[in-house]
């Protein structure tokens, strides 16, 4: 079978993963993450793979799939798979496709090409029927689909982030990993992680991130496994050299002083914490399970132990007030990180902040809120303003601060206003699903 997997602009961990699985199955596989209409008029089988909110309303991906139903009929099957597959309601009535892989695809995703209908969501007349798979996979794959040009890819620096483990602990109230993944950690073999990465190097890759939500969590059982985190990251590394890997995904209250030695030793020597707040009460809001002290104290950890530190915050989340904002701008000062990632609140269907927002007036949501503050002249609104004025504020508090050129100014500008439209785009989107998603 003829079967196309489309990933937009990026490829994927997960594309890959399901092209090897078919590749292993036979099939002739093609990964691509442009489109391209010659190759998919000529498949048996289109997998879209999308990984944003966004791509389901992008009209360039509804025109080519109306495109492809058009002139191939019932000759080619549509399906969607990735992270959007967890709302696959929203995607049945937005897209004209045969189905949606829900959730993880390596068991399911073989047996549906061939016609199965376990694992999928599909349309019987007006009815939508979401058919969940009984099974969770293990992670004992086949290698991946690695596409040629991989060496040429950049995801935050790294040609691919491998994954290490799947699942997640924590609660937090924006994010979809505990839902998609579940709350168990799932953890791969050593030695399958490390086969993976020497395909990868052999196909190009040289700058190599491991992943899997918090790196620390890798062979979690009831407790953090140091010792396999150590194994995996001391034979990663002398594969692919200390200098390009990373394992920057790390929660503040699964770091200590030896893996943090770890990281240094092993890897680039960076570690990147979801801070998100410097609110008490917003940090609470977020069930994110940490505080502003443990925060600050696990980056002075990690500088104490040579480790540089990024962190990422998330401003306009629904409950944030003037003074909680204000005290993610002190808590900036304290942390002086070493580099700053700023997001405005993003609600991703089925996560708590989802039905959070939906469940408020649009026009009390900051992203709709006119700013009526020191950037008025600019016409934002109240959350993109934060978001700008954050991003400055953090490039004057980083431990090597960049002077405030024209040219970044602008970045940073367009940055939040990119962020804002995009995510006030979804919003409306969930608003038209509002009872579906809230039922
Ligand atoms: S944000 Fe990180 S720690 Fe929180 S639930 Fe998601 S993966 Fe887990």
């Amino acid at each position: 079978m003829k079967i196309t997997i489309y990933s937009p602009d990026v490829y994927t961990y997960g594309a890959m993963l399901i092209g090897g699985i078919l590749k292993h199955e036979k099939h002739d596989v093609k990964l691509v993450k442009k489109i391209d209409k010659t190759l998919f008029l000529k498949s048996d089988v289109i997998i879209f793979s999308l990984y944003s909110t966004l791509h389901i309303l992008n009209e360039n991906i509804k025109r080519t799939i109306t495109f492809i139903k058009k002139s191939r009929k019932n000759r080619t099957k549509i399906y969607i798979a990735g992270c959007v597959s967890a709302y696959p309601e929203i995607i049945l009535n937005e897209l004209n496709v045969d189905g949606v892989i829900v959730g993880e695809g390596e068991i399911t995703t073989p047996r549906i090409v061939k016609g199965d209908k376990e694992g999928l969501a599909y349309r019987e007349g007006d009815e939508i029927v979401i058919n969940l798979s009984k099974e969770k996979p293990e992670l004992d794959h086949p290698i991946p689909l690695i596409p040629k040009d991989i060496g040429q890819q950049s995801v935050r620096g790294a040609n691919v982030y491998i994954e290490t483990h799947r699942g997640c602990l924590g609660n937090c109230t924006f994010c979809q990993v505990p839902k998609f993944f579940g709350k168990n950690i799932r953890s791969r073999d050593v030695e399958d992680v490390v086969e993976e990465v020497k395909a990868f190097k052999r196909a190009g890759a040289k700058r190599i991130a491991i992943s899997g939500g918090t790196g620390s969590l890798y062979a979690f059982k009831k407790s953090v496994n140091r010792n396999k985190f150590f194994e995996l990251l001391e034979n990663v590394s002398k594969i692919v050299g200390k200098n390009n890997l990373s394992v920057p995904d790390m929660r503040v209250d699964y770091v200590d002083e030896d893996i943090l030695t770890a990281i240094k030793n092993y890897t680039i020597g960076w570690v990147f914490y979801g801070i998100e707040s410097g609110s008490d009460k917003i940090l609470r809001d977020m069930k994110k399970g940490t505080n502003r002290e443990k925060n600050l104290d696990a980056i002075k950890l990690a500088k104490d132990c040579e480790v540089k530190v990024a962190g990422s915050f998330i401003v306009a989340y629904p409950t944030e007030t003037e003074m909680d904002y204000l005290l993610t701008k002190d808590f900036i000062v304290d942390a002086e990180l070493d580099d700053v990632f700023v997001s405005i609140a993003e609600p991703i269907p089925t996560t708590e902040l989802c039905d959070l927002v939906l469940s408020m007036p649009k026009e009390e949501n900051l992203l709709y809120k006119i700013h009526e503050g020191a950037y008025k002249k600019l016409g934002l609104s109240e959350a993109e303003a934060r978001c700008f004025d954050l991003l400055i504020h953090a490039e004057m508090w980083k431990s090597m601060p960049r002077p405030l050129t024209p040219q970044l100014y602008n970045l940073y500008l367009n940055e939040a206003k990119m962020q804002g439209k995009d995510i006030r785009d979804i919003i409306e989107l969930l608003f038209k699903y509002k009872d579906l998603l809230l039922k």
